[in-house]
């Protein structure tokens, strides 16, 4: 016997269609790129993505057909968004600070029809535009601009393009499973690869991302997506914000810590996203202007391991909590937020602080498990660690285009992360396994040695690495970044390791840079440094 209930497919057009409904009035705020400061709300939004979609479907696109983008958190973008796939097209974010060769590459490899940018990309655009094989229409996101269409052929215009399209137009009634969107990993070995959502995947991760112990959007919040919208779909926040209701305040391209500290006073932020390396400098600003950053409630940490010393300042400072999440790209990103459970608030509060330190614990819709180097389960003591593996409803199952996958494992996917679980699905990760450094037999978490680093009050970051050692295989070396005005010893610098893990962890030595070299979505490039650096230890 079936239930008798009604069976609707999950849309990403019916996330919009609710959002304007119910939300029409709510303000988005979106600094162009030009840096002006446009106020448009959900009602708006939704009309202009119907336009957009619209004016696709006249340019003569096919049924999941892909839709490339060069763009910032922005209006535009969004609008973006809800036109290609509540249309059935299928939105291609791309990572504009790639090389222009991985450009070409993943542009090429996903047959993108239509590209979108942003006046910001019109040099990069200009160079690539031979080399880009199926995009057949340009599309500069504002007005005309007689500048740029001397610069690429037949350019179109983003407000003159939706002025033909029509308000009225009509979602495509789709089957749940149609592909919706599609991201390319960074690819930190062989080309980039590409993970192609589904409409009820990105509906039911937005589900997810709104419980109280994930994310928790809510109508009364004024969301910052700072994580960019080409880089996994900035968490996922500009659906799960249309199901909610949110404010939004899309920050364009100025992510330095003062451009983000005027965004958070001027409009009241109360939820903001990112990564680590953009706090670090949200937070350098904030104490130089002697902010309070009043209605910021909480941010949402994740991309790479958040310092226990960043959150004690948001805490203590600022009196903002920080939700420690991970992911990737192939779990549309979410997989682990750190929320309490009730059993943790009789604790003394340093006790609590402790355990708000990890990834945290899936929910609903996502499994974890470790398995040693055979592929056997590994015990969840939150003390033996192993390879971290996942299985959900927003997991893919195969990359894009690839032929002769044989990605899961038993119907897992292998995360490249080496984690510990503990009984509650507390989940810590120690290091991704190909940074993790092997010392005779023993494993050394870069990630703890970092953190220690990085609470250090005369270094602005650090990062840590294995490098071949004669007598060890590998041991740590600490690359750091000298705080302004500071200038610490590497004596100095180690001695602050000393009593806060075992002497033997303690790295070997301290090389002194200007800067990390960091990849396209803002992390370290730890690559980089072990070649720059093979030397240190040798003889
Ligand atoms: P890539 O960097 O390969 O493009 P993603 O951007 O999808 O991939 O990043 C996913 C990886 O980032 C994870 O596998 C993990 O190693 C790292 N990561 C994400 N969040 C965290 C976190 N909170 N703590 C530590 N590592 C994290």
């Amino acid at each position: 016997m079936l239930g008798q209930m009604m069976t609707q497919p999950l849309l990403i057009s019916s996330l919009i269609d609710h959002a304007q409904r119910y939300h029409g009035q709510t303000e988005i705020i979106s600094v162009e790129t030009d840096g002006t400061v446009t106020e448009t709300n959900w009602s708006e939004i939704a009309v202009n993505a119907r336009r957009l979609a619209s004016a696709l479907t006249r340019l003569g696109l096919e049924p999941q057909d892909r839709v490339g983008t060069l763009a910032w958190n922005n209006r535009r973008h969004l609008e973006i968004y809800y036109a290609t796939s509540g249309a059935g097209y299928v939105c291609h974010t791309v990572n504009p600070r790639l090389f222009p060769e991985q450009l070409t590459y993943i542009i090429n490899h996903a047959q993108d029809r239509v590209l979108f940018f942003d006046a910001t990309f019109i040099p990069l655009v200009a160079a690539l535009h031979g080399a880009l094989t199926d995009v057949h229409h340009f599309v500069l996101m504002g007005p005309r601009s007689d500048e740029a269409a001397a610069q690429i052929p037949d350019l179109k215009f983003y407000d003159e393009l939706i002025e033909t399209g029509d308000a009225a137009f009509e979602w495509p009634e789709l089957d749940e499973n149609t592909a919706s969107g599609l991201c390319y990993t960074s690819g930190t070995t062989g080309h980039p690869k590409g993970v192609l959502y589904s409409h009820r995947s990105t509906v039911l991760h937005s589900f997810a991302s709104n419980t109280r112990d994930v994310i928790g959007f809510s109508a009364m919040d004024v969301v910052m997506p700072v994580v960019p919208m080409f880089h996994v779909n900035a968490w996922g926040s500009p659906y799960a914000c249309a199901m909610s209701g949110s404010r939004l305040v899309l920050p364009g391209p100025d992510l330095h810590g003062e451009a983000l500290v005027n965004l958070i006073d001027t409009y009241g932020v109360t939820l903001a996203m990112g990564v680590p390396t953009i706090w670090q400098g949200l937070l350098a600003h904030a104490a130089k202007c002697g902010t309070s950053l009043k209605s910021l409630e909480r941010t949402v940490i994740g991309g790479a391991a958040c310092p226990p010393s960043m959150m004690d300042i948001f805490r203590n400072k600022y009196g903002v909590d920080t939700v420690h999440a991970w992911g990737m790209s192939e779990m549309s990103p979410l997989g682990t937020a750190n929320h309490p459970l009730a059993k943790h608030l009789v604790l003394p509060l340093d006790e609590q602080h402790l355990i708000r330190l990890s990834q945290g614990r899936p929910p609903f819709g996502v499994e974890l498990k470790i398995v040693d180097d055979d592929g056997n389960d590994l015990p969840h003591d939150g003390e033996t660690q192993g390879d971290l593996m996942v299985r959900g409803h927003w997991v893919l199952d195969s990359y894009f285009l690839l032929q002769d996958q044989d990605l899961l494992q038993d119907g897992w996917f292998a995360t490249g992360d080496v984690a510990t679980l503990d009984a509650d699905g507390y989940m810590t990760i120690r290091d991704r396994s190909k940074d993790i450094i092997k010392s005779g037999g023993e494993w050394i978490s870069s990630v703890e040695l970092e953190n220690i680093a990085v609470a250090h009050p005369k270094l602005a970051t650090a990062a840590v690495v294995g490098v071949p050692h004669p007598k060890w295989d590998e041991r740590p070396l600490l690359v750091a970044v000298r705080a302004e005005g500071e200038n610490p010893s590497e004596e100095e610098v180690l001695a602050f390791f000393e009593g806060k893990i075992a002497k033997w962890q303690i790295p070997d030595k301290v090389v002194f840079v200007d800067a990390l070299p960091l990849n396209a979505t803002g992390k370290v490039l730890k690559r980089n440094l072990r070649s720059d650096f093979k030397d240190a230890l040798a003889g």
